[in-house]
């Protein structure tokens, strides 16, 4: 039966394909592709596990055995049974057997999916007793990833063979909608929530599209999956209970919505919207060498938002003339740890990926913003973030975060000069509020200099730029055009702070708004004290790739656009067509107005 979900655009497009359900379980749980020359040594692992824990358990029952009726209930043995039998359940084992041969998921992605979809028929059971076993299943679930820690091969995320995906469910009556030759079949995402270290292991996966839960339009995994350039939907809250593996399903990433199961008239209907996208995406290709310059003459600079060193392929190809935003924290994340502590990455190792970035842009700037961790970033790449603060959001985080721990940021800062001597770097630093984070900020630059002369290392010099994204911030530009060489507009976290709205937040994300009256004055003035004072200024957040704000942005004065380079080539059509002086007196107006969303639209 066809149905709606609905929810946040966040990257354009029709995708449609076949689910692939990414459940939440309560381990950490990595999610990645195995090759196929890997089944069977996946499937070796679960079986190692899984005779583990039938030990386990037989020694339990023993144990339990041997202590007599009086010291321990009847249940209990009743219940090691029952945990034994839900362990050897073929409908659990061949499942996960199915998933890791069928569609490649890791051991761990298998057996949560699996669990997944049993858990489902339970909780359809009429009889209380069989419902309540649910519980029971997910123990040895758990159990069994347990076991498989520290089992698992080099996470490395490999594309999977896209073929064709075969049902295991019996009542799955979906045939395949796009039935032809059927080798080819599209995949989509769908998941409670991801984190972001769970979006780069997929980044470099095929799938045409994805759907979140939660999540607000500027949340971290709506950002990286705009960089992924496939349509995604978030903040969609129940999807992920109410799609089941392998139904079929329409994302509209233009319109925030889902639709499960759709019709044959309805799959026609934006199977022809897709093909309509796939030919304004061609027409845009037309403007990649063309210069960005306004119809008066104005030379406007379109950078790119890169997460990692490899981005800036794409990012040359969109036809950035540099990297605006290398947001640095994602080398930092998702790394396996041995111990509690996570393994940061080493001067060394950063240093060889600011340096691969700077050769990627092949002469062109890279602006590299420090670490940004904290709020929706847990480097662990686990929410515990939220539950161990009270307010991640205003917590350690960004600039805070490395002040906290001078080791780690002096070992940073010495990695980014070291590559600056291989082309132009610009250091950028995030959340900045306050002088004396400057102060600080700074002595630490010189002493990261002093360090590398001390070792007599080669390093470059670096223009200093600090963001924009506290309303504190904005109000004291003084402060800050006095410390650095450029600022850069924040706007993603300047909304969030200025209306008080968490960002990654579906429930309130309705007030989510960048074109409040607060927020555009704050950008606005920004923009016209740099351009006063001679200084450098950019806008970094999502507005600086959305199309609906570039003629806004340019009548106000800004001349420098950093986005995803997938944006580059939309934002670059509405540059050629504007005509900033014509341009100057509408944002003005635009500005003083009430509703600068209706004045803009007007
Ligand atoms: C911003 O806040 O606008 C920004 C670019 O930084 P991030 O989205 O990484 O917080
Ligand atoms: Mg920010």
């Amino acid at each position: 039966m066809t149905f709606a979900v609905h929810g946040l655009p966040v990257a354009r497009g029709i995708a449609i394909g076949r689910a692939v359900l990414v459940v939440s379980s309560r381990i950490d749980v990595a999610h990645y592709f195995i090759k196929p020359e890997e089944i069977e040594t996946e499937i070796d692992r679960v079986r190692t596990a899984r005779n583990a824990v039938a030990d386990e358990l037989t020694k339990l029952q023993a144990s339990v055995a041997q202590m007599g009726p009086n010291d321990t209930p009847h249940e209990l043995s009743a219940l090691l049974e029952v945990h034994q039998m839900l362990l050897q359940d073929e409908v659990l084992t061949g499942g996960v057997k199915h998933w890791i041969t069928e569609r490649l998921y890791n051991a761990e992605w298998a057996l949560t999916t699996q669990l997944e979809i049993i858990a489902r028929q339970f909780d359809e059971m009429e009889d209380e007793y069989l419902r309540e076993r649910k519980a029971d299943l997910e123990q040895v679930v758990e159990r069994l990833l347990h076991r498989m820690k520290g089992t698992a091969a080099v996470l490395a995320p490999s594309p999977p063979r896209r073929k064709r995906a075969t049902s295991q469910d019996d009542d799955n009556d979906n045939d395949d909608p796009t039935a032809g030759d059927g080798i080819d079949v599209p995949l989509v995402l769908i998941a409670h929530d991801l984190s972001p270290a769970d979006m780069l292991q997929f980044k470099k996966s095929v799938f045409a599209g994805f759907v979140t839960d939660v999540g607000g339009r500027t949340s971290h995994t709506a950002i990286v999956a705009r960089s992924m350039d496939i349509p995604a939907v978030v903040g969609a809250r129940t999807a992920s209970q109410l799609v089941r593996q392998d139904d079929w399903v329409i994302i509209d990433g233009d319109a925030g919505v889902v639709i499960v199961d759709p019709s044959p008239i309805i799959l026609a209907e934006y199977g022809f919207k897709q093909r309509q996208g796939d030919l304004e995406r061609g027409r845009l290709a037309r403007l990649r060498h063309k210069p960005a310059v306004t119809l008066d003459g104005q030379r406007v600079e379109l950078l790119a938002n890169i997460e990692m060193p490899e981005d800036t392929v794409g990012a040359v190809k969109a036809g950035a003339v540099g990297v605006g935003l290398f947001r640095s924290e994602f080398l930092f994340m998702g790394r396996e740890s041995t111990t509690r502590q996570t393994r940061l990455p080493d001067e060394e190792e950063q240093y060889q990926a600011y340096k691969r970035a700077v050769e990627g842009m092949q002469g062109m700037p890279v602006t590299i913003r420090t670490i940004d961790v904290g709020a929706d970033k847990p480097l662990d790449g686990k929410s515990a973030n939220k539950q161990e603060h009270l307010n991640p959001a205003l917590g350690l985080r960004a600039i805070r975060w490395s002040l906290a721990d001078p080791a780690m940021f002096l070992t940073q800062l010495r990695a980014i000069l070291r590559a600056a001597a291989h082309g132009e770097i610009h250091l950028l630093i995030p959340m900045l509020a306050h002088a004396s984070e400057i102060r600080q900020t700074l002595s630490l630059i010189d002493f990261a200099r002093t360090e590398l002369d001390n070792r007599g290392a080669v390093y470059g010099q670096v223009k200093l730029g600090a963001m924009i994204e506290i309303p504190a911030a904005a109000l004291t530009l003084r402060i800050f055009l006095k410390h650095f060489d450029f600022l850069s507009i924040g706007t993603n976290d300047l909304i969030q702070y200025t209306l008080a709205i968490d960002r990654a937040d579906e429930s309130v994300a309705h007030l989510y708004d960048p074109a409040h009256p607060a927020v555009l004055r704050l950008v606005a003035d920004t923009i016209a004290e740099c351009r006063r004072q001679g200084k450098g200024v950019a806008v970094c957040g999502e507005m600086a790739g959305d199309v609906a704000f570039t003629r806004l942005l340019l009548g106000l004065g800004l001349r420098s656009f950093s986005m995803h380079p997938s944006r580059i080539l939309a934002v670059k059509q509405e540059v050629l067509r504007a005509d900033t002086g014509k341009l100057e007196a509408w944002a003005k107006s635009v500005l003083e107005s009430d509703d600068p969303a209706a004045a803009m639209a007007g």
